[in-house]
Parts: structure tokens; C-alpha cells; sequence
């Protein structure tokens, strides 16, 4: 067996569900996943070597062929071509010789597209292998190429002064936070965790639930489940073992309160998964971290370490009885990780394809144990309630939606940024403060929420019965074409679908297709109907939620903004059908019987 292999391997003690972890050390070790490496992989796990290819072709940073020294993924989200992209995309493509989706001749540059990095607060945006760097300009590329032609590594380029990757300051060195308003639960200095462990693991289990339910905090994760009755769930199903994950896969585009709150409160995140541990009755927690953050992975690994040193986690927490610890899983790109079914499938090595529900992940989750699964933001929002009271809690936001929410707002504001809102503000209060005017449209919930009008909808609330946000909230105004914006977020559903079932996989190709064919000035009125109809098939027979939302930015422009479509519909009188390009469609023909004279003639 080759040695590299095998001291991967042994780094996971062969243990099949690090299939990720060591899929990225074989990356890191020789640029790419050879089909040399599959069968010593395989072998070592007691799986085919079709098996190892079957998980690592799911994640768009795993590759499978030489791609690049340095693999440069630029991020292509909507925010980032508000704000330069293209001029970036040229300046990478000449700068390194490369054209995006290949290498250069000498191999040292890779050149990728990708979705959104978490980054929309400072577009244009991309990686550099694990590094990221923001605020990209024609003139910032240049640099950046031109150090990495003379041998510095993305690193050095990006921490001149040699910060230690594990701490707070490095982390800072290339990303900014941007937070912009703080509110009375999130960000707090004054919260002591190991106080607030203390009192928690002192108090009963369903003391600590009971709470949690009478505070009636919703999970943060999009469908605003009770956070006190999933607990309550997993600690009553059938379990030897259970399992706390944490869902820092914070995929959706305009997103990136979580990569904010993994840098600021990452031990709030952590006693938040501690007390879910003992609320449940479980030992062992993980973080599922999306491979965009990366750069976080080695300071959130030293604030668990620190934690297992003050003895915060590990063996009896704080001498109370109560063993658990936690660990960091990577992703390596797929949006569809952030369902939490397909999420738990990556957590085992595997493909992350969502799971029929039910059963669901409370009932049998990771290893089919029961495994409940919280957002980011839910836990350190619990941790909070917890010290300061669920009749504290409760009496902030209003009598539906109590606590706050944080929102990440982008685009056409002048204070892109982390906001933190009571549930019951308007929309227009939040673009205020973004100081976003002359604005058209915001995009609530990213690409799978809902596109609202700011004329219409600008007195609308953030609350769970009006705009239950799930912290994206990105601002269009009146110069841009929002039928370009739709355009772009379903190319994003097609690339991001997983593809087991057909409606969402062919689908979202065929809604994709409809929306070029208007946008090219071709379609009819009649293609308006197609949408509709075929947008509902798409919803009601997709397994998951990405096929459930993913006709939303259709749908929900068709409703507020039908003139987007009706100007582009051409009024149609001739014989054929406006669809029909009769010139396309003899141009092979044409050329065909051109050749076949040219033969002729020779
Ligand atoms: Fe996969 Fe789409 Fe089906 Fe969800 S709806 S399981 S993403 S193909």
C-alpha cells in the first residue's frame, strides 16, 4: 500500500465516516483525488474504490484531476457581479494564463467559479486553496498573482506578519466582521461560560428544556422548529448513543452571520452544544464547518482545546458527571449540506444526499442514532436565554417570534453587514440602517426565500408569520435587472441540485431554460403559464427543500414584479412559434451541404 496513504489512514484510525477528512489530506498531499489513490483507499476502509469516487465527485472542491498548484475559486454570487466580478474574472484569466474551469499551461494556476463563500458583505471575494481574500480588485489580483509567480504562498501574502493560524487576529487579518448593531443577545462580552455551564449542568435536563420551550426560541436553521421540543425529542427516542451536530454549512448565497458569530462567539456556539448534550443525554457533539471557512478551522480548534483545558469539555465537565466533547467536520462544497439529512450523510462519508424523512434526524440520525441538529445561531441564542431567563427572552421580539435575529444584509447598501433585530421590525427600518435607498427589491432568505417589493412590502415585519427571514437579506435597486438576478439564482439550483430525483434535478434545468428563452426576447405569454405549472410540479414532488424553494425567485418575482417578464415577451404574429429560431435551425444544414460542396469542388 502506498505509504501516504496509509499514514491517512492511520490518522483515522480507518474509520469509514472520516472519508472527508481524509479525501482532503490526499488533496492536500498531491493537488487532486487520482484513481490511483481509490484502491488503498478503499482498502483501508473495506469499500470499493467506486465507492470512494462515488463521495468525492459530490463536493466541487474535491477534483479529480490536476487542478492547479494553486486552485483560485472566484465567488459568482449576484452581490459579487453588483460589485465588480467581471473585471476581476478578466484580470485572473490574463494575470494567470488560465481560463476559468482549467489550468494554466504550467500548471501552477486553477482557475474556478464557485458559489457563494459567505463573503457578500465584501464581494468581489475568492480562495486561494484554504485562504481567502476579499475586496478584490483588477489591480488586487495583479498583486496577488504576481506574489504567488515569485513563490510566496496565499498566506504570506495574506498574513505578512506571520499571525499563528489559531488565532483570533489571523482570522481577522482577512476577513472583516462587519458588525454593524449589536442587539441584547448576541456578541455579549459579558457572558461567562463557565459560569452559565456551571448553573446549566446543576439543573435538570428537562429543567433546561422546559425552559427552552417556555421561551419559545425557534431553531435558526430556516424551518423554525422548536428548539426546547427537538431537544425534548431526542432525549425520549430509542438510543444507546446520541448525537448533537451543529450546522455551520452556512451554503445559502447572501448568508454569513454564522462565519461572524464561529469568529466572535465561538464558546457560546460550544456550551450551547454542551448544554444540548446534556439536555439530550448525549457524549459526543460535531461541528459540520462548510470548507469555505476554512480559515477558521485551526482557531475554533484551539478555542475547543482551550475549552477541554478549563475543563469546559471533555470528561466531567466542570466535575458535574457530564463527559462530552466535540469535533470539527469539513465539508468540501455542496450547498445541499445544509439539510440537515444530507448534512448527517456527509458527517459518514458519504455523498450528501438528503435522506427520505421520515424517520427524521431526532429519531435516527448520525449512524442512525438520534441526533439532534441546530444551527449556528441557535446555540449561542440558547446559551444566552439561558443565562438571562426564557421570561427575559421571551419578552423581546414579539408574541410569535420572541428573541432577535441577526441579518446579513448586502448589495445596494452603504453598510453591508450583521444586524442584530428584534422580530417585528420592518423591512424599511433594516434598509435604513444598511443605508440602502433608492431601493427596488430585497431578496429575503437568499435564493430559496422570497423576493419582495420594496414599495409594496417595505412595512412588511421580520416574524415568522410575515418575512420569517433566515438571516439573508440582499438589497437590489432600481438599476438592476432583477430577471438577470432570477437567471442567476436558478443556474445556482441547477448546480446545487444532488440530483436524486428527477423533478428537481431536470426540473430546474427546464425553469432555467424557460427563463433564457424570455430573457433572449423569444418566449410568450404562454411560457409565463409553463412556468407556473411547472414550478408547482418542481415544488410538490421534490424530495427535499432545495427542489421545495428553488422555483421561489420565479415565482415570487412573477407575483411582484410580472412586468420583469411581460416586457421581455414578444408580441407574436407570424406563422411560427416565437420560440422557434428557424435561422439556428437550418445553420447546421447550411453548413453541412457547404462542406459537402467544398468537397465537390476539390
Ligand atoms: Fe436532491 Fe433536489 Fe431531490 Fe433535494 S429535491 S433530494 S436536492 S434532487
Amino acid at each position: 500500500m502506498n505509504k501516504k496513504i496509509e499514514s491517512i489512514l492511520q490518522r483515522y484510525s480507518s474509520d469509514r465516516t472520516r472519508l472527508m477528512d481524509m479525501l482532503w489530506d490526499v488533496q492536500d498531499e498531491y493537488g487532486y483525488i487520482s484513481d490511483e489513490v481509490l484502491p488503498d483507499l478503499g482498502e483501508g476502509l473495506k469499500l470499493s474504490p467506486l465507492d470512494v469516487r462515488e463521495t468525492a465527485s459530490f463536493y466541487h472542491f474535491f477534483h479529480s484531476r490536476p487542478a492547479g498548484r494553486h486552485r483560485l475559486y472566484l465567488s459568482n454570487t449576484v452581490i459579487a457581479k453588483m460589485k465588480g466580478f467581471n473585471a476581476v474574472y478578466a484580470a485572473l484569466e490574463a494575470e494567470t494564463g488560465a481560463r476559468f474551469g482549467s489550468i494554466d499551461d504550467s500548471g501552477m494556476f486553477g482557475l474556478f467559479e464557485t458559489n457563494c463563500i459567505g463573503l457578500s458583505d465584501q464581494e468581489p471575494a475568492m480562495m486561494v486553496g484554504k485562504v481567502v481574500f476579499n475586496h478584490l480588485t483588477p489591480a488586487k489580483v495583479r498583486d496577488i498573482i504576481g506574489k504567488l509567480k515569485a513563490g510566496q504562498s496565499p498566506e504570506e501574502i495574506v498574513n505578512p506578519e506571520g499571525i499563528p493560524r489559531d488565532q483570533l487576529a489571523y482570522v481577522e487579518a482577512m476577513v472583516e466582521s462587519n458588525i454593524r448593531r449589536k442587539g441584547p443577545v448576541f456578541f455579549q462580552a459579558e457572558t461567562d461560560i463557565n459560569a452559565l455551564l456551571d448553573s446549566c449542568l446543576k439543573r435538570h435536563p428537562e429543567e433546561l428544556i422546559l425552559a427552552t420551550t417556555r421561551s419559545r426560541m425557534r431553531g435558526r436553521g430556516g424551518a423554525g422548529f422548536s428548539a426546547g421540543l427537538k431537544w425534548r425529542l431526542c432525549r425520549e427516542a430509542e438510543g444507546d448513543v446520541k448525537y448533537i451536530i451543529c450546522n455551520a454549512d452556512e451554503g445559502e448565497p447572501g448568508t454569513f452571520k454564522d462565519r461572524v458569530l464561529l469568529t466572535h462567539s465561538p464558546r457560546e456556539v460550544f456550551a450551547g452544544m454542551v448544554i444540548a448534550g446534556h439536555c439530550v443525554g448525549s457524549v459526543k457533539g460535531i461541528v459540520y464547518l462548510r470548507a469555505e471557512y476554512f480559515y477558521l478551522k485551526d482557531y475554533l480548534e484551539s478555542q475547543l482545546q482551550q475549552m477541554r483545558d478549563d475543563n469546559l469539555l471533555g470528561n466531567n465537565v466542570l466535575d458535574q458527571g457530564l463527559n462530552f466533547d466535540i469535533r470539527i467536520q469539513m465539508g468540501a462544497g455542496a450547498y445541499i449540506c445544509g439539510d440537515e439529512s444530507a448534512l448527517i450523510e456527509s458527517c459518514e462519508g458519504k455523498r450528501g444526499t438528503p435522506r427520505l424523512k421520515p424517520p427524521f434526524p431526532v429519531q435516527q440520525g448520525f449512524l442512525d442514532k438520534p441526533t439532534a441538529v441546530s444551527n449556528v445561531e441557535t446555540f449561542v441564542a440558547v446559551a444566552r436565554m439561558l443565562d438571562k431567563g426564557s421570561r427575559w427572552y421571551e419578552s423581546l421580539g414579539t408574541t410569535h417570534s420572541t428573541g432577535t435575529r441577526l441579518l446579513s444584509i448586502s448589495g445596494d447598501c452603504t453598510a453591508p453587514g450583521i444586524y442584530e433585530v428584534e422580530w417585528g421590525t420592518t423591512l424599511n427600518h433594516a434598509l435604513r440602517m444598511a443605508g440602502a435607498e433608492d431601493s427596488k427589491a430585497a431578496q429575503i432568505s437568499g435564493p430559496s426565500g422570497e423576493c419582495v417589493s420594496i414599495r409594496q412590502d417595505g412595512e412588511r415585519r421580520f416574524c415568522y408569520s410575515d418575512l420569517s427571514c433566515n438571516g439573508s437579506l440582499m438589497v437590489f435597486d432600481h438599476s438592476r435587472d432583477l430577471l438577470a438576478v432570477v437567471r442567476d439564482f436558478m443556474q445556482f439550483f441547477v448546480d446545487e441540485s444532488c440530483g436524486i430525483c428527477t423533478p428537481c434535478r431536470a426540473g430546474n434545468v427546464d425553469l432555467l431554460h424557460k427563463i433564457d428563452l424570455i430573457m433572449a426576447g423569444k418566449g410568450q405569454f404562454s411560457d409565463l403559464d409553463d412556468l407556473v405549472n411547472w414550478s408547482r410540479i418542481v415544488q410538490r414532488t421534490s424530495r427535499c427543500g432545495l427542489g421545495g424553494t428553488s422555483p421561489k425567485p420565479i415565482l415570487s418575482t412573477l407575483k411582484k414584479f410580472p412586468e420583469i417578464y411581460q416586457q421581455k415577451i414578444r408580441k407574436h404574429h407570424g406563422p411560427l412559434l416565437p420560440s422557434f429560431d428557424a435561422a439556428a435551425a437550418v445553420a447546421g444544414y447550411q453548413q453541412a451541404r457547404d462542406e459537402l460542396l467544398q468537397e465537390d469542388v476539390e
